[in-house]
Order: structure tokens, then sequence, then C-alpha cells
């Protein structure tokens, strides 16, 4: 029996991990359960697993939680409650799904006590990459298996392959809602518009990342950290039908893809057992009922994301980081109603220039960065 920390368990990961937990209860127990606001939910999952301890990171809403969970469990409120959380002897597996950076000292910390981390939170390795693997490299049972479904796509076609062996990695996108949209037209798309997911049902943030390719451009910077990969061995291709998530093609020219339905509980499954397989959930995959399946080259010019990533992957050190805060911002922005879809690329590009590369030293040099780069964003006019 494994034991489970879940840190942001309320989102659209937090809840599909639910589901994989809720199907295997002779293989796992729940720790603890950490999320931001979401009380009802994190009052469900608490009826669900009887978990140790039950997080708020919000202060506002702790009163409330303490109230509702009286006499079941503990209930504490913080980023220290969710590092203890992720750090307990009791712990073997943190799966991280803070929305953000957010997580990123309670994955440090839990790498460093020796547990195994399935990260789904992307912008922590973006942010932070170097100093994460090296935290997982160092700690002895310490590892990441990441939860994004095209890392773990490419974590699976690796598995037990040596670097050299590998010629370049292809991440796959959808294209999101505007892969077929005219340039000028995506630039004054709506709010609504954005959040029209073809293929996956995602939370908000994440959505309006793959409207613009920006996950993407995440997506790249995460695989050259957790596969140890350089710009040049690094590619995205289009599957509209996000139904192969990602492929690696070997010195020899051998090419190996991994399939799936576009289920994230797939990704999260693995990520939790990991080097071991679960039987359940996992729909099957009817070939013969798959009508087609088809790959296009991303356009660069309609998605100036590609090419920011591409200027990240290169310079490295803290150029990822600012890439990702102001990202972020931008999406903040442009949710608010503040600015238009396309300037989320004029605030990245605007910004990547004007905030000087260094190479990753520490963490506090990435957090002030990050909040530099954030501060870039918001002033951008
Ligand atoms: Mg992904």
């Amino acid at each position: 029996m494994q034991r489970v920390t879940v840190l942001g368990a309320s989102g659209s990961i937090g809840k599909s991990t639910a589901d994989v937990l809720a199907a295997n209860p002779d293989k796992y127990s729940v720790y603890a359960l950490a999320a931001k606001e979401n009380i009802d939910e994190l009052c469900r999952q608490s009826e669900l697993f009887s978990p140790c301890q039950v997080i708020t990171a919000s202060e506002d809403k702790f009163p409330e939680l303490q109230r509702r969970l009286a006499g079941k469990t503990q209930v504490l409120c913080g980023m220290d409650a969710m590092i203890a959380a992720a750090t307990a002897p009791e712990v073997d597996i943190v799966l991280c799904a803070i929305i953000g950076t957010a997580g990123i000292l309670p994955v440090l910390a839990a790498l460093k006590a020796g547990k195994k981390v399935a990260l789904a939170s992307k912008e922590v390795l973006v942010l932070a990459g170097e100093l994460v693997m090296k935290a997982a490299a160092e700690s002895p049972g310490g590892m990441i298996v990441p939860v994004d479904s095209e890392h773990s796509g490419v974590f699976q076609c690796l598995a037990g392959r040596r670097n050299d062996e590998i010629r370049k990695v292809w991440l796959t996108a959808s294209g999101g809602p505007f892969r077929t949209w005219e340039k000028e037209k995506i630039f004054h798309a709506s709010l609504k518009d954005a959040l029209a997911h073809p293929t996956w049902n995602m939370g908000r943030k994440i959505t309006i990342d793959s409207a613009s390719m920006m996950n993407k451009a995440l997506e790249l910077i995460e695989a050259k950290y957790l596969f140890n990969l350089d710009a040049d061995r690094l590619g995205v291709v289009i599957n509209p039908q996000s139904v192969v998530h990602a492929l690696a093609e070997l010195t020899d020219g051998s090419m190996l893809a991994q399939l799936s339905v576009p289920d994230m509980r797939l990704a999260i499954a693995y990520g939790l057992s990991y080097p071991e397989r679960l039987d359940k959930p996992g729909s099957s995959m009817d070939l013969s009922k798959l009508a087609e399946l088809k790959f296009f080259a991303p356009d660069p010019v309609k998605f100036p994301s590609l090419e920011f990533a591409d200027a990240a992957l290169r310079a490295g050190g803290t150029l990822p980081a600012v890439m990702n805060a102001a990202n972020e911002v931008a999406v903040e922005r442009f949710c608010a109603g503040e600015i238009e879809f396309g300037d989320i690329w004029r605030i990245v590009g605007s910004v990547m220039e004007s905030v000087p590369v260094e190479g990753q030293e520490s963490l506090e040099q990435l957090l002030a960065v990050d909040a530099k780069a954030r501060s870039k964003a918001w002033q951008w006019r």
C-alpha cells in the first residue's frame, strides 16, 4: 500500500487523480489533500479517502474548512503545512498539480526527502528545471515521473534507453481551437473562443495556453530538463486527434510512439504506479474506429510561441522562467479583458527581450527574476 499526498487536489488533474485513487483502493491510501479555495471539493475528497490531513493554501477559507471537517481529520493552512505533508515519513508519493510555479517549494522538499514526485505542474520545471533535476539526481529515492500526457508518452517511449540512442523527441499538439484560423482573426479571438478546446477538457490557464500554443512552449522546456535534450533534439508536431502523445526517433531512424485515448487519468495512473502498471481506470482504444490519424507541422508565423520556446531552450538559465512568468500574467490580463489574445505573445516577446539572461544559481535568484518578469508583464501597455 502506497501513501499519497495530493497537492492541487481540486483542479482538473486533482479530480482525475481522485478518480484513479478511488479506482485502486487496494494500492493507494491518501495521506494529505491540499488545495487553495475549492473547499467543497476538498470536503468531497476527504469524505472519499479519509486522509490524515486536509490543507488549504487560503487563510480566508481556513475557518470554513476547519468547521466543515471538525472531528474528521486534521485541518491545516499554508505553505509550511504543504511542505510538511510532502515530506512526511509516512508518504511514498507526492502528486503535484498546483497551477503555476507555487508548487516549487514542496516539490524540491519532497525530492530531497527521497519521495517519488508525480509532477503535473510543468511550470515548476520551466522555472527551475536545473535545480529540480539536480535535487532529484542527488537524492536517494527522489525521482520525478512526469504526469503531463506528452511527457508521460516520452517517458514511456524512452524507458530504458540511453540518451545517446535518441535522435529526436517529438511532442504532439492538438493545435488548439485556432489551428485553422487566419492570423488576424486569432489575434482578436475572444475568451470564449480560446476556452473552446477541441479535444481536451482542462483547467482555464492551460486551455488558454493550448490556444496560444504557449502550452507547447512550456512543454518543450519541461522536456529539455526531464530528458536532458537540447533544442535540436526536440520538436513539435500537430496531431489534431490527440491520440498520439509523443514520438521518439532513435539514432537508427526507428520511431516509437505512445498512443491512447485523450484521458489524463492514464498519465496520472502511470505517474503513481511507475514502474508498475495499473489495470484501471484505462479505456482501450479501438484503432479500427479511428477514422484518421493526421500530422501537420506547426505554423510559427501564426503561433510565435514556438519561437519563444526555441530562444528559451537555447539560452536556458533564467530565460524559461521569464517566458513562463510573462505568460502567466498575460493570460491573467487576457482573462480579465484587459488585453487582446494576440497581446499575450506581444507581452511574452517584449518581456523576454527586456530581462537579461543569467545562469540558474538558486531558487531565490529564480524567484526574483520571476517577480521582475511579472512586474514588466503587468506594466506592458
Ligand atoms: Mg500536455
